[in-house]
């Protein structure tokens, strides 16, 4: 996502509306995370003393895998995004991205917020039950028999134990 910012980068507090469908810079921004189609960001770049302040909403669709039943997993993102551009000739900033020139690539910084907004864990639906750790069946989909005699062997022979 590039943005032209020859009429902006002269004019202290000039700003741009922003506006973009795009394929994303990274399809799998973390392992195991494919962003589905395409990104969209809409918002604003302002030039405040040269420095670019970008701020929007951006929306992401990705697909992954439930860490508890490995079903698939689809959401929407839907991220603020409030982020600082330096001229590189300028003396680093840690929180701002440098640029050069008269354009201006949003891309990388768009990617580490979807990376940064991405849950460690991803889960189906917050009560997902899981697979059953014996036999392996969805318990979201049926109910298996394990759960009928789950007696621990150890406990048996307690209870035997305990009958002399
Ligand atoms: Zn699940
Ligand atoms: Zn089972």
């Amino acid at each position: 996502m590039k943005v032209d910012l020859s009429d902006i980068i002269r004019v202290n507090g000039a700003s741009k509306e922003l506006d973009f469908v795009e394929e994303p810079s990274d399809r799998e921004p973390a392992e195991g995370c494919l962003l589905d189609g395409k990104l969209s960001f809409t918002g604003t770049l302002t030039n405040t003393n040269g420095i670019l302040q970008l701020s929007g909403r951006l929306k992401a669709v990705y697909s992954s895998e439930c860490y508890r039943c490995l079903g698939a997993v689809k959401k929407e993102m839907n991220l603020r995004i409030s982020e600082n551009f330096i001229n590189s000739g300028e003396d680093e900033q840690p929180d701002m991205y440098p640029f050069e020139g008269k354009m201006l690539d949003i891309s990388k910084a768009l990617n580490d917020n979807i990376i940064l907004n991405l849950p460690m864990k991803q889960l189906c639906s917050d009560d997902c039950k899981g697979l059953c750790a014996s036999c392996g069946t969805n318990l979201n989909e049926m109910q298996c028999n394990c759960g009928d005699n789950d007696t621990d062997p150890r406990m048996e022979g307690l209870g035997k134990y305990f009958k002399k």
